[in-house]
């Protein structure tokens, strides 16, 4: 089996993209000796993609690719987008972020929202990028308990289910991390 370096610490993505990636071995930085918080200085989810996979493709001398992520909200301009992780601040955390979420969305109607991935791969040729988009909407509270980070609060649109009511097959077809991993798997086997 071919093995590919995916740029995360995260477990719930690694174990997405494993079941994603079946014909892979999708090894994780702490299983190429990386056990450091990789930099996301960039103002973009493009730009943060490539600085995590350029980093490690230098430093460690492998093929690499790393994702990001943001939920853009329409009703607050596209936040938290790329701050997605950092939300609520500096000892900000999932719970804490999805509560901001919620009071600054209390009595709007427009509950329109976005989950947005870009992958970057880098390899010898340099970057390639990766898009996946869902589009759906916030809840009013929080519903199911898979998943993590703010899959209690998105229902994708067409479903009457939040990502957190999801099983992790189910959430792959329809994802923004699922459609842009299905767009790499393309590349990779062209
Ligand atoms: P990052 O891509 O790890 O930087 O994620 C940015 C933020 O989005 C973090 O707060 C994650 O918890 C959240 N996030 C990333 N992917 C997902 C997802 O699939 N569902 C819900 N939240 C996510």
């Amino acid at each position: 089996m071919i093995k590919i370096v995916f740029a995360t610490n995260n477990q719930n993505k690694l174990k997405e993209v494993r079941e994603a990636l079946p014909q892979y071995e999708v090894v994780g930085l702490k299983d190429i000796g990386c056990f450091e918080e990789l930099a996301e200085e960039q103002d973009s989810l493009k730009g943060n993609a490539q600085q995590k996979a350029e980093y490690v493709y230098h430093k460690y001398n492998t093929v690499c690719f790393a994702d990001d992520t943001g939920l853009l909200i329409d009703a607050l301009n596209g936040a938290p987008g790329v701050y997605s992780a950092r939300y609520s601040g500096a000892d900000c955390d999932p719970q804490k972020n999805m509560d901001l979420v919620l009071s600054n969305l209390s009595g709007i109607q427009n509950r329109k929202a976005k989950f947005q991935t870009v992958i970057c791969l880098f390899d010898e040729n340099g970057p390639t990028f990766f898009n996946g988009e869902v589009e759906g909407e916030i809840l009013e509270k929080r519903t199911g308990s898979e998943g993590f980070g703010y899959d209690p609060i998105f229902q994708p649109k067409g479903y009457k289910a939040s990502f957190a009511q999801m099983n992790m097959a189910l959430k792959n077809e329809i994802s923004h991390r699922g459609l842009a991993v299905k767009k790499f798997i393309a590349f990779l086997q062209r």
